[in-house]
């Protein structure tokens, strides 16, 4: 385990068998259809790499980057695009792929978006869920793991744009917060 992490909440393995089956589950839904895979960035990377070679049909990728305006932690629900698609989204299946909903503002405004340019069905799959942060009527259609109200990192996840290459999701030491 990495030196800053306190305790890991779900582990490299656990992660893996729950890709597997999200994968399976994705499979089954989209295999006479050609998806489009919406990769949020930069956090759903490791989660959308391994679910995606857990899909036994077509499917198409690409990513969009998006920040959100207001503080490090509190999202205050208007977006700006960093990178867009690059793909036309009308008349197509889109599976939007995430790290984690928490306010759920972020992924609002992309599906909101996502129905303006007429996409044919959209779906979420999010890696974690901490449903006490919602104040967005937002809701996966799959879901890894519900997690507690804690700042979590690694797996994509990142304080600071440190730990994503953690291959688990743990929570920091307070001392690396500032804190002790
Ligand atoms: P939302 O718009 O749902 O509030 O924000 C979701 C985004 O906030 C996530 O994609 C992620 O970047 C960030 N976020 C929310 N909770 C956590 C957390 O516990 N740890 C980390 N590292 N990022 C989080
Ligand atoms: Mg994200
Ligand atoms: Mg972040």
């Amino acid at each position: 385990m990495h030196e800053d992490i306190e305790k890991v909440l779900i582990s490299e393995e656990e992660i893996k068998l729950k890709c597997k089956e999200l994968g399976q589950q994705l499979t089954e839904e989209y295999k006479e259809k050609f998806p489009l895979a919406v990769g949020v960035l930069k956090g759903a990377l490791p989660f959308m790499s391994d679910i995606l070679r857990n899909m036994d049909c077509h499917v198409e990728m690409d990513f969009m980057d998006v920040s959100s305006y207001g503080n490090e932690t509190k999202s205050s629900g208007e977006v700006k695009i960093v990178k867009d698609l690059n793909t036309k989204v009308e008349g197509r299946d889109l599976v939007i792929i995430e790290d984690i909903i928490d306010s759920g503002l972020t992924l609002s405004y992309l599906v909101d978006l996502f129905k303006y340019r007429k996409a044919n069905s959209i779906k979420i799959v999010t890696l974690l869920d901490k449903p006490e942060g919602r104040t967005a009527n937002i809701k996966a259609d799959l879901v890894g793991f519900n997690v507690p109200n804690e700042f979590v990192v690694g797996y994509g996840l990142d304080y600071a744009e440190r730990y994503r290459n953690l291959p688990y999701i743990g929570v920091l030491k307070p001392k690396i917060y500032g804190g002790e």
